[in-house]
């Protein structure tokens, strides 16, 4: 039977050692204006259905990703694994953090409540009996993998959980199950459609994450905000096929790369959590005639956001401003980022592709062995200019503000 389940892991699984992180969790946020909107009009491109994907509009079975959002939280170890540690304390490495990023990236607009279950469920076989390895999928007629360990994660919590009152469900490990993180990654999210099982409560066992190991400095708990995306819709963007090519999103999405300092969302993504108001997206349509856009940069809660530029059916150029910021804090070259979005390509095939401004220059940031440096200096300069060669949208940088602002050009496509 094939199955509707997606297995999307964590990224960074070919780096080793010490990572250098910058910042740290932040604290207060300003309250933004208007509420948060799911994304509507001739912008929001319809694509893939039954996955994570680009797609503006994210498909049933996925969680909520505005709002309060409940996760019950468990913690796992194994008899060849025991925990070392107070469940409390390996919760501390992920929590508040997690939940200040995603309050921070939503302007307010995702209030995330882990709500932990303070004991170690022991698994009854030793860890390697699972057979856990990275892309293990879920799969309900096997009795090893995510199924087994589900199966035994749910009827032990089940008479004490009431699964209807959660969103989705971390699964925390032992930080000693397992290989390293800096070796092998096997954190993975299994979100969306109906995965084959069911708990006591009536609802499926779905939107679970497993998180394995630990990942290297400051702001390693990203894995968790990665993984629970995937709950919320979002797609992988790095290769996950381990194609030799260079990373298509780099530093400035976590679905790229969560390694290193901490990076915020693209605002495509910010779309379409439900994390934006409707008058913080302008959209500039095929055949429309040409405009000017005043962008106030990701990092500031309030101003326009995005421009969506639609090239296709299912792509679109989107131009947004990037700053340092408290989420940004690895940003060396503040301006107009500028990427391309499909929503007809699926998770890990790069439906997400960043236009560098500076190609081949190397980039302006090396001071973490977790950050992509070639794009790190891709934004755009007042002065510079885009052209999409097979649309002919484009955008010209044409000034940037006292205030912080940008203001861009921008030509719609042809057709
Ligand atoms: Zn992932």
């Amino acid at each position: 039977m094939r199955l509707k389940v997606t297995a999307v892991l964590a990224a960074g699984a070919a780096v080793a050692a010490a990572a250098i992180a910058l910042g740290s969790p932040p604290s207060a946020v300003a309250i933004p204006p208007g509420p948060g909107v799911p994304p509507s009009g001739p912008c929001a491109l319809h694509g893939i259905t039954d996955d994570v994907a680009e797609s503006a509009d994210t498909p049933a079975g996925f969680a909520r990703s505005s709002g309060v959002v409940r996760a019950l939280t468990l913690f796992i170890d194994f008899p060849d694994a025991r925990a070392t540690m107070p469940p409390s304390v390996r919760f501390a490495e992920f929590f508040p953090a997690a939940t200040e990023y995603f309050r921070a990236s939503s302007y307010g607009r995702l209030s995330y409540l882990p709500i932990p279950l303070f004991r170690w469920i022991r698994m009854s076989r030793p860890l390697a009996a699972y057979g856990i390895q990275r892309g293990t999928n879920f799969d309900p007629a096997s009795d090893s993998g995510y199924h087994a360990l589900s199966q035994e994660i749910v009827r032990a919590v089940d008479p004490m959980v009431d699964f209807r009152a959660y969103d989705v469900i971390n699964v925390i490990a032992t930080p000693n199950a397992g290989p390293p993180a800096t070796r092998t990654v096997l954190s993975v999210t299994f979100s969306g459609g109906d995965m084959g099982m069911q708990t006591a409560d009536g609802v499926p066992f779905r939107n679970a994450s497993f998180i394995w190991s630990r990942q290297a400095g400051l702001s390693a708990f990203r894995v968790l905000n990665h993984e629970n995306a995937h709950s919320f819709g979002l797609p992988d963007l790095y290769y996950t096929d381990e194609r030799p090519a260079p990373p298509p999103v780099g530093h400035w999405d976590p679905m790229d790369e969560d390694w290193g300092p901490s990076n915020d969302f693209v605002g495509w993504h910010k779309w379409k959590l439900g994390w934006l108001s409707a008058g913080q997206v302008h959209c500039a349509p095929p055949r429309g005639t040409p405009g000017e856009h005043t962008l106030t940069p990701i990092a500031s809660p309030d101003g326009t956001k995005i421009v969506v530029i639609p090239t296709s059916p299912h792509t679109a150029l989107v131009a947004e401003a990037r700053t340092r910021g408290l989420l940004d804090p690895a940003v060396c070259r503040p301006g107009i980022l500028l990427y391309h979005v499909a929503t007809d390509i699926p998770s890990g095939g790069g439906p997400l592709r960043i236009v560098d401004g500076t190609p081949h220059s190397g980039g302006c940031f090396q001071a973490s062995r977790y950050v992509d440096p070639e794009l790190t200096d891709a934004t755009f300069r007042p002065g510079q200019s885009y052209t999409d060669p097979a649309s002919g949208a484009s955008v010209t940088v044409l000034t940037e503000n006292p205030d912080g602002t940008y203001r861009i050009r921008v030509t719609p496509a042809r057709a």
